[in-house]
């Protein structure tokens, strides 16, 4: 499930990329796989509704909403959920990283008190 404290406040300039969205008059199965579906059939599934991810004006909206509410299911941006979630786990390491960094840097009035 999508974490909804993540999503954008309901207002209309927050949401109106969807209205542009290549995906707006297909099916939604074409970019959500139903449960239990592994293999050739999802990874068809996949490839087709990222072709039309490819040819979306709002794709950058889209990905960047996905990936800020961690959307759970389903092709976004062109990105399928197994995607996303290499991603948010690798902007997570890297968050953590620079935090460890943060901390460990000398303030320039300490470094020259010796
Ligand atoms: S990027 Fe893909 S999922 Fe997002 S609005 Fe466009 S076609 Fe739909």
């Amino acid at each position: 499930m999508a974490e909804i404290s993540r999503l954008p406040r309901p207002v209309l300039s927050a949401w109106e990329w969807q209205e542009k969205g290549a995906c707006r008059e297909l099916p939604t199965e074409m970019f959500f796989h139903p449960d239990g579906e592994r293999g050739p059939r999802r990874a068809n599934r996949e490839k087709n509704a990222k072709a039309v991810c490819a040819t979306c004006p709002v794709i950058e909206a889209c990905r960047q909403h996905a990936l800020s509410v961690q959307e759970p299911y389903g092709i976004w941006g062109g990105l399928s959920e197994e995607d996303r979630q290499l991603i948010i786990e690798r902007q997570a390491r890297e968050s953590s990283r620079e935090s460890r960094l943060s901390a460990q840097v000398i303030p320039l009035h300490m470094d020259s008190a010796s």
